[in-house]
């Protein structure tokens, strides 16, 4: 029986030369046989050439461009009939030139929806690829580990070479991997998942975006395992979340619902009395602690922003810290905690200052504005960015913390901070990293907030700018 023996599963060039000399040779689709060779790839296309038969007529032809593009799309089908179905479609386009436009047609429809299904792989594999970190001689490299549905390793790693262009990567798969090295990209044999490292300090950074992403009021889980199909779960760090934030949705669905700004409790409400009738918040009030300054703020109206928050949020940290981080405002869990930083960019600051070996129990961390600048829409309370003069305003009780703590550095997350620590407005991307002095002798640094990284919507942006906030921490760690 003719046989061809392909060098690769996904031998496009080799079926096609194998094709065109059954065809020519007049063998019938039942006849045809195609194999692949073994992991060594050492056999050639035919042991024996096929024979001419006597109904064989053709000595040349050409096939429509459909039917290439979707048999170079089949080919990385996983079935193991793929290369039959293909030829059955050649030696048919004999007698029927205008079969690929015959989409009612079973072999036609049967390769239209592999070759459907290769495509669906690929976008998955785009969007489910998860590098780590790693470290090797040349410095960091970044190494994931897929199992795509269908044979798209080459078809797609295009895609990543576009993307991720300024990075070192390999994509590793049980079917062969990739390399790019910054200039050229290169295939390798197959891996397998212990190849590529198991978690690294990304995980959590994916984590805390995806959660800070999901919006239980518009989860269907339905939908969701559609996009997200659970046989990719296991390689993506956010998918360990899923079921708790599932589960967990209805719950948060309330608790959206129902955080409105509410009064403050009673402890709170007894303070903000106490300082509104001692006039700690009036112009020249200058507290004399810690304590004395949170009352104060409580009981603050040195700008409308009190008036829509739940309560005023101080920083929180030792009080004679080295280091002061200092946000813009409270977010949403903030401004019911009453705590900085406890939400998702809180959790974002938390990992890169560990990653850069600055324990935060350490440190003293508070907001430009204390209070919760945002505006309803819908359930939901959007952060608004506050004034010029809503910054200016709070300087007072920044500049009060300031001379409390006397922290060595005090380092700005983001414009609103840069504008509240050095009193001018400051191009974050232009000074960050770089020591700024102050009139009290301490030194200004400037980064960008961390809930700027959240909100990228690009993953290799996200992977970059993380990697150069941790920089800047730890350009802050050595100053420290
Ligand atoms: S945001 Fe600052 S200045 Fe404005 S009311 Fe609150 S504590 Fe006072």
């Amino acid at each position: 029986m003719p046989t061809a023996t392909l060098a690769h599963e996904t031998d496009f060039e080799g079926w096609r030369k194998a094709a065109r000399a059954f065809r020519l040779a007049g063998v019938e689709p039942a006849d045809a046989r195609f194999g692949v060779a073994g992991a060594a790839g050492t056999g050639s296309l035919f042991d024996d050439p096929p024979a001419r038969t006597g109904s064989a007529m053709e000595t040349q032809f050409t096939v429509p461009k459909a039917f290439v593009d979707v048999a170079q799309e089949v080919i990385l089908h996983r079935s193991a009939d793929r290369f039959d179905l293909m030829y059955r479609l050649l030696w048919r386009l004999k007698d029927e030139p205008d079969l690929m436009k015959v989409v009612s047609d079973r072999d036609v429809a049967d390769a239209m929806e592999r070759a459907k299904n290769v495509s669906r792989a690929s976008h998955k594999m785009k969007a489910f690829v998860r590098f780590r970190a790693v470290q090797d001689e040349a410095g960091e490299t970044f190494v994931a580990w897929f199992e795509p549905a269908h044979r798209v390793l080459e078809k797609t790693a295009g895609f990543f070479v576009r993307r991720f262009t300024t990075m070192r990567w390999s994509i590793l798969t049980p079917d062969g991997s990739c390399f790019w090295d910054g200039e050229a990209l290169t295939f390798g044999p197959a891996a397998r998942a212990e190849d590529a490292p198991q978690d690294d300090e990304i995980e959590e950074f994916w984590k805390t975006y995806y959660a800070s992403t999901f919006n239980p009021a518009r989860l269907k889980v339905q939908t969701m395992q559609g996009e997200m199909p659970k046989r990719y779960w296991k390689n993506l760090p956010e998918a360990a979340l899923i079921p708790e934030l599932v589960a967990a949705s209805r719950a948060r669905t309330e608790v959206m619902v129902a955080s409105q700004p509410s009064e403050p409790n009673a402890r709170l409400a007894k303070a903000i009395a106490r300082s509104v009738r001692d006039g700690s918040w009036e112009e020249g009030f200058v507290a004399a602690d810690l304590e004395e300054l949170r009352h104060g703020v409580q009981a603050c109206r040195r700008c409308p922003l009190y008036r829509d928050a739940t309560q005023g949020v101080c920083g929180e940290g030792p009080r004679a810290a080295k280091l002061m981080i200092v946000g813009e405002q409270p977010g949403d869990q903030e401004d019911l905690a009453g705590q900085p930083f406890v939400g998702p960019a809180g959790q974002v600051l938390d990992a890169a200052l560990e990653e850069a070996g600055i324990d935060r129990a350490e440190v003293y961390v508070t907001n430009a504005v204390k209070h919760f600048k945002h505006e309803p829409r819908g359930k939901r309370r959007l952060h608004k960015t506050p004034t010029t003069s809503e910054v200016s305003a709070c300087r007072w009780w920044l500049d009060q913390e300031r001379r409390l703590v006397k922290p060595k550095v005090v380092l700005a997350l983001g414009g609103t901070a840069s504008l509240a620590v050095l009193n001018r407005k400051v191009a974050v991307t232009q000074e960050r990293g770089e020591p700024l002095p102050l009139s009290d002798g301490s030194t200004a640094m400037i980064t960008v907030h961390p809930s700027y990284l959240l909100r990228l919507p690009d993953e290799e942006a996200r992977v970059r700018e993380r990697a150069a906030f941790v920089r800047d921490l730890k350009r802050v760690r050595d100053r420290l």
